[in-house]
């Protein structure tokens, strides 16, 4: 539920039990429109199972969810990357986070589905959104020695940054209708070799792309796909 009338998200933040102390400890600006923030609380007893996402509410009536990219229980942290894009409630919230400010924040949520700890081969696609799960999703993927590709689409100033945060594997593509664009996508050379065909495939990102990479993957393949939009053109939140 992106946006609720006040005194029903007033009655949520009093049913659910909230992080009161949240710190701003770091912030680093990868790109003009990328943003990693550092949030630093006791967070010991949490699970962050790939692609655990928090609900922040970033006013009155909006709540906008972003992933943990990384965290570290020993030092007490959680990081995520937003973009910063439009002028949304949530970019206009996160574009305001500066070191030293606290925040009292909702518990991560976790994902069961992104990870399927039985799969060999994972492809994972999405845009500036998905970063945060693409470097959750890493660590994980080579513990376990597993298969991986990023297929990410990216704006111009931003295509050097998955090779920033360490991504491996990465396939990196304009923000220019590719993904949209059947005859296109089952050029790909994932779709060319036997080689993929039972990956696991998990969709981020902008809907309408992951949309129709999924009908594409179901024409193709006998594989398994994840889709999870993280945001549509024209809607508020997701
Ligand atoms: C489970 C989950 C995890 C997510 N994790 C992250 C994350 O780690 N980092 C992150 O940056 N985002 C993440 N998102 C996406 C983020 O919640 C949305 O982009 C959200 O819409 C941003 O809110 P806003 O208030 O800035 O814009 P909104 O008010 O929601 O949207 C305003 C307009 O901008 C469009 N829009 C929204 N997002 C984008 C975008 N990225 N690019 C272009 N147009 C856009 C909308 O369609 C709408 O027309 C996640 C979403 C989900 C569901």
């Amino acid at each position: 539920m992106p946006s609720a009338p006040k005194w029903l998200f007033d009655a949520v933040d009093l049913l659910i039990s909230k992080l009161p102390m949240v710190a701003i400890t770091d912030v680093e600006l990868l790109s003009p429109s990328l943003k990693k923030i550092r949030f630093e609380g006791d967070f010991k007893k949490l699970n962050f199972p790939v692609g655990s996402y928090i609900d922040f509410r970033v006013n009155e009536t909006d709540v906008r969810r972003y992933t943990v990219s990384h965290f570290d229980l020993a030092q007490g942290f959680l990081e995520t990357i937003v973009h910063l894009h439009g002028e949304g409630t949530g970019r206009q919230f996160m574009d305001r986070l500066n070191i030293g400010d606290t925040i009292s924040m909702n518990k991560p949520r976790g994902e069961r589905n992104y990870y399927n700890s039985t799969a060999e081969q994972f492809v994972i696609f999405g845009d500036e959104t998905s970063l945060g799960l693409a470097c959750s999703f890493q660590p994980v993927l080579k513990r376990n020695k597993k298969q991986f590709q990023y297929y990410l689409e990216l704006d111009e100033e931003n295509q050097l940054i998955p090779e920033k945060l360490g991504l491996e594997h990465c396939n990196v593509f304009p923000k220019n209708g590719l993904f949209q664009n059947e005859n296109w996508l089952e050029k790909l050379p994932i779709f060319q070799t036997a080689a993929w065909q039972d990956a696991n495939f998990v969709l981020t990102g902008n809907a309408k792309s992951a949309q129709t990479f999924r009908k594409v993957i179901k024409q193709k393949t006998k594989a398994k796909s994840y889709l999870h939009g993280y945001w549509l053109e024209g809607k508020k939140g997701l």
